[in-house]
């Protein structure tokens, strides 16, 4: 699905502890292998994740890929 704003996670901030799974109402977040995965499909950027990030690893970001397409342009991560 082709949205403006996407969840994404910031691993380098993350401490692991699956709060955010807790508190996802729409089962869109698992912890696994110590990775949080995200279905996009799934997520309705509510942002009660976010919210309840401890160490504000998950943010509500624009389509970064997207914008950087449209300008022809490549993302360096
Ligand atoms: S933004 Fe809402 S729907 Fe999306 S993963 Fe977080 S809690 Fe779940
Ligand atoms: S709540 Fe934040 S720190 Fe905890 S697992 Fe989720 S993203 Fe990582």
């Amino acid at each position: 699905m082709e949205r403006d704003r996407k969840l994404v996670w910031l691993e380098d901030r993350c401490i692991r502890c699956g709060l955010c799974v807790g508190v996802c109402p729409f089962d869109a977040l698992k912890l696994e292998n110590n990775m949080i995965i995200i279905d996009h499909e799934k997520c309705t950027l509510c942002g009660l994740c976010v919210k309840g990030c401890p160490v504000a690893a998950l943010e509500i970001r624009p389509q970064l890929e997207a914008i950087a397409k449209e300008r022809g342009v490549e993302l360096a991560v």
